[in-house]
């Protein structure tokens, strides 16, 4: 079966994280393999760097709690 069609590397999106619903458990930073999820000293939650971040949306999948997200770089 084909896979869904999923937001890519293509500079249109990017992932961005909801704090409030965050817990902190990291799973997602080894994830990431374009380096776009910064560590912040003293802090669990991850920083989304947006410029290097592809929109790849494999964090997204592997965050538990749903608190990252593939938005649009694009505003209406
Ligand atoms: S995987 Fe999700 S809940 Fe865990 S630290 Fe990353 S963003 Fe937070
Ligand atoms: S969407 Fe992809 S490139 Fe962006 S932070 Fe998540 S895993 Fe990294």
């Amino acid at each position: 079966m084909a896979e869904a069609a999923r937001p890519d590397s293509n500079g249109l999106f990017h992932a961005s994280l909801d704090e409030s619903l965050c817990d902190g458990c990291r799973l997602c930073f080894p994830i990431c393999k374009h380096g776009a999820l910064l560590t912040v000293p003293g802090e669990r939650m991850p920083l989304v760097d947006v410029h290097a971040c592809t929109g790849c949306g494999d964090c997204v999948t592997t965050c538990p709690t749903g608190a990252l997200q593939i938005q649009s770089r694009i505003r209406v």
